[in-house]
């Protein structure tokens, strides 16, 4: 058996007119994350982790913004389809610790339908996920709301 760990950042500005959407949902907030996707930071994180776990690139390499193909995207789609490639190696997920970074809006009532959301998505029991949230203590453009982040931390095993 062999065991690989992978990490994942994302970061997107926040402004006016944009649904927010984080961990597959989206949440009622009077500013969304601006992207070529829909900037989903939780579910771009998760989705390099697996890709740096597997040591099968990145998610830029994946689907380059520049092509219209993924214009808009939704962000679980991207998830699903390198998800796809990581099982299709032969590799299944122990498990996902995921932090999100933002000030606003408060993630307490969002944790648990986020994980479940995830847990759906990938096929596998929500016990294998851990997601936190943390404020910046308004300090820097996420403090100040002018952006949120995620990081996420996987390991992936073989059989
Ligand atoms: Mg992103």
């Amino acid at each position: 058996m062999s065991f690989r760990v992978g990490q994942g950042f994302d970061i997107h500005r926040l402004v006016a007119d944009r649904p927010f959407v984080l961990g597959g949902l989206t949440i009622p907030f009077e500013k969304g994350p601006l992207g070529h996707s829909d900037g989903d930071v939780v579910l771009h994180a998760l989705t390099d982790a697996l890709l740096g776990a597997a040591g099968l690139g990145d998610i830029g390499e994946w689907f380059p913004p520049s092509d219209p193909k993924w214009k808009d995207a939704n962000s679980a789609d991207l998830l699903i389809h390198v998800w796809k490639a990581v099982t299709q190696a032969g590799w299944s997920l122990v498990n996902a610790d995921m932090t999100v970074l933002l000030e606003a809006p408060k993630l307490a009532a969002y944790k648990a339908p986020m994980k479940a959301k995830i847990a759906a998505l990938l096929g596998i029991p929500e016990n294998k996920l851990a997601l936190k949230a943390k404020t910046m203590e308004q300090l820097g453009p996420i403090g100040e709301g002018q952006a949120l982040a995620a990081m996420v931390t996987v390991l992936l095993e073989q059989v």
